[in-house]
């Protein structure tokens, strides 16, 4: 370690600040915000930075910097554009045993600044050790990602009840694990999701349970997106980092499931077309019984849960059986694959409305009211379509669509692995067979299906194929 990290406390400390550009400015934005009282000085102030000042009762003087500034400081920044001032304040600093920074002279600092994650009271410093200030921002903000905005209120309400903890265990053992349980789990969601009171009531009644675990595990419906993990949201990898069991569908690609929790426990309960690998009510049960053993159930599914995706009836069981449980949107196929093969599902001039529809097929057909899919200026996106590509083309062409209505077809939407076949109703079941497309794949149908070609930069993103 290069640098010793710590948090010092400056509440009410003065801190001088030397110069008055912009990069002073947001040194002094970072110490007040920390409670410091900043004595700045500088041959000319923005006078943004004087109102900054003013406005949080810190005093300014627009002149040369002089080494009685240091007098009574705790703390110097310096930013000024001349080299020989910034080594005369190192130099008095250092002859004073006074912590300095000069900006972007990692040679003149006794100490430098982090790049801060701050949900206060928590604070994540990070430092590249003055190396690379870009590349701890650039981690700063992977971090960020990570850790909910409501932290903060979460970690004030772990101080409120602490002393009643401590009172309600006996060893520090059973304390981290009550603690462990607690700010992982259900009470710790609800934090998140602003219903504090109710978070404090479960809090109360997780309490009052002897064993220390929570009183009932909970159920995370998340939506994996179409395949690439980085349309995964926020929410959807925090979960995922913090699940006991995962169930989760053929859908959710590898990289999305490299994301999960290492040591939760998984299973594949995905479905084959005609080959239900495990039966739906089988599933929600499943789902309800772990949560009743107290554990943190993940049901990961391709896209989003509520379209084409069963998760209503998951959901409805859950209900009915008491168990909480959170529903977490993913970015359906439709708007993922659209968005990666640039075909946009509306548009002013070629579509003023979309519908979503399932294309599977039972007993060599498809129910579906055709006569309600003529409208020209309507995006029709068919999921599960595939088998029943010829069937789709050939009803949309005999209840009136036009034979040469754009169409695509989309397989691996999002991933490494994604094809763009663009035809027409009339020649898309032949090229789907000579380009040998799998599953899982989707089709939009309609004048926005122009547009792909239009956008040269999806040409080169995807194989595509023009019939
Ligand atoms: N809940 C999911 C849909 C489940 S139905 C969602 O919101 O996206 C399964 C169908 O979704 C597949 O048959 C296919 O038509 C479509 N699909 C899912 N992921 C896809 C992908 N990456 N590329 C193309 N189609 C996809």
């Amino acid at each position: 370690m290069d640098y010793l990290p710590v948090f010092l406390n400056i509440t009410d400390q003065v801190c001088l600040v030397v110069g008055g550009s912009d990069v002073a400015y947001r040194k002094c934005r970072f110490l007040v915000k920390a409670g410091a009282r900043i004595r700045l000085v500088g041959l000319e102030i923005d006078e943004s930075l004087k109102a900054f000042l003013e406005q949080h009762s810190c005093s300014w003087q627009e002149r040369a910097y002089e080494s009685s500034d240091l007098d009574g400081c705790v703390l110097v920044v310096a930013s000024t554009c001349v080299e020989e001032v910034n080594r005369q304040i190192h130099a008095d600093a250092v002859k004073r045993n006074l912590p300095v920074n000069v900006v972007d002279q990692p040679d003149l600092c006794t100490f430098i600044f982090p790049s801060v994650i701050d949900r206060n009271p928590i604070t994540v410093a990070i430092s590249s050790g003055g190396q690379s200030p870009v590349l701890a921002r650039l981690l700063r903000a992977r971090l960020e990602t990570l850790i909910p905005a409501n932290y903060g209120k979460l970690t004030a309400m772990a101080g409120k009840f602490r002393d009643k903890v401590k009172q309600a265990y006996e060893t520090v053992n059973e304390r981290r694990y009550f603690w462990e349980k607690v700010l992982q789990g259900p009470v710790a969601e609800l934090v998140f999701n602003n219903r504090q009171a109710e978070a404090e009531q479960l809090f109360e009644a997780t309490l009052a349970n002897e064993s220390g675990k929570p009183v009932i595990g909970e159920v995370y419906l998340v939506g994996a997106g179409p395949g690439d993990p980085d349309l995964l949201t926020f929410k959807a990898l925090r979960l995922m980092q913090q699940a006991d069991v995962v169930l989760y569908d053929r859908l959710v690609s590898e990289p999305i499931l490299e994301l999960v929790r290492k040591d939760a426990t998984m299973m594949y309960v995905g479905k084959q077309k005609s080959d239900h690998a495990v039966p739906q009510d089988q599933i929600n049960q499943t789902l309800v019984d772990y949560a009743k053993q107290g554990l943190r159930v993940l049901r990961l599914k391709g896209g989003d849960p509520f379209i084409f995706g069963r998760g209503g009836e998951e959901m409805e069981t859950l209900a009915a059986q008491g168990v909480n449980f959170q529903v977490v949107p993913g970015i359906t196929a439709a708007s993922g694959c659209a968005a990666y093969a640039g075909i946009p599902l509306t548009h002013r001039d070629h579509a003023l409305s979309v519908r979503f529809l399932t294309g599977h097929m039972k007993d060599g057909y498809i129910d579906m009211n055709w006569a309600e899919l003529m409208d020209p200026g309507q995006t029709l996106v068919f999921y599960m379509g595939l088998t029943g590509t010829s069937h789709i083309c050939e009803q949309l062409i005999s209840h009136g669509r036009a034979a040469d209505t754009p169409v695509a077809v989309i397989e691996k939407g999002t991933t490494n692995e994604q094809r763009v076949i663009v035809s027409t109703l009339e020649q898309l079941p032949e090229l789907i067979v000579s380009c040998a497309v799998k599953a899982p794949s989707l089709t939009i149908v309609g004048q926005v299906v122009t547009l792909h070609k239009t956008l040269d930069w999806f040409q080169t993103q995807s194989d595509s194929t023009s019939g």
